[in-house]
């Protein structure tokens, strides 16, 4: 049986990744996501086991020890990593999961799965991209800052990508997503 495709989608943090996700899991229900595991504390809205598994730092040591994690990031303060069991049984079983993860991650990844598809979020602008972390009204000032000097080092990093989308409209960015799904389905096919 082929294998499902396992779809990076990475990005500096701000760039829309969280909602061109939520879009795409609209446009293309059959897409299975990868909930990650965190140490942040959740934000208004969000829940244990829907947007990412809360775990204390205690618990998110143990997962690292028993080798629980395809890979995991230490971002502004928090840790942040992907459950491997659910991509691989995921992939295993022909369906196709998306990660949606920052970039030091998605490099991690990409050392134990160079046959990923790495999709890279671009900002149409800096500018932009700092108007939508402050926008979003839930980190705090040095937060912000922090969170604006990684995606300026981020950026540099699009030449280990294989795709780059930029986010202008949530819909031309799925609509490009789904397009490079198709198109990877149609290069690994097999007669
Ligand atoms: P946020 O705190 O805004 O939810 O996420 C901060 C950053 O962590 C975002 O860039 C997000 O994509 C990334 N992130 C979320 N889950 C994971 C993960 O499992 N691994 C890694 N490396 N980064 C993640």
């Amino acid at each position: 049986m082929e294998k499902g495709l396992l779809i990076v989608l990475s990005g500096p943090s701000g760039v829309g990744k969280g909602t061109v996700c939520a879009a795409l899991r609209k446009r293309k229900p059959e897409l299975i996501y990868s909930i990650s595991a965190t140490t942040r504390k959740p934000r208004q809205g969000e829940a244990d086991g829907v947007n990412y598994f809360f775990k204390t730092k205690e618990e998110f040591q143990k997962m690292i020890q028993n080798n629980e994690l395809l890979e995991w990031a230490e971002y502004v303060g928090n840790y942040y990593g992907t459950p491997i069991e659910f991509v691989k049984k995921t992939i295993d079983s022909g369906e196709d999961i998306i990660l949606e993860i920052d970039v030091q991650g998605a490099l991690k990844v990409k050392e134990k799965f160079p046959e990923a598809v790495y999709v890279f979020l671009v900002p149409p602008s800096i500018d932009e991209l700092k108007n939508r972390i402050e926008g979003r009204g839930t980190e705090t000032a040095d937060n912000i800052k922090h969170r604006l000097s990684m995606a300026q080092e981020e950026i540099e990093l699009l030449k280990h990508y294989d795709y780059a989308v930029v986010n202008d409209k949530i819909d031309n960015a799925c609509s490009k997503i789904e397009c490079i799904i198709v198109a990877e389905h149609c290069k690994r096919f097999r007669f």
